[in-house]
């Protein structure tokens, strides 16, 4: 959906003109948003990322050790 252009000031004093909800900052490579609500849903996505990004760490260590280290001390 097409938005109105935006300034948004980032946090190292770069200032972008958005149209699209998330644009990474060019002068510190940090994202800057649209409003808090983009802010929010970029948050809360990453935070998804990271914890299947856990899960899978923590099946595969899981699996690690029923299929090799537990069957070397049997
Ligand atoms: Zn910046």
């Amino acid at each position: 959906m097409p938005r109105p252009p935006k300034e948004v000031t980032c946090r190292c004093g770069h200032t972008s003109t958005l149209t699209i909800p998330k644009l990474l900052c060019v002068k510190c490579g940090k994202y800057v948003f649209y409003n808090a609500d983009e802010q929010r849903r970029h948050r809360i996505q990453s935070l998804y990322v990271l914890g299947m990004f856990a899960a899978a760490i923590t099946l595969v260590t899981y699996l690690f050790v029923e299929m090799i280290v537990e069957p070397l001390f049997r």
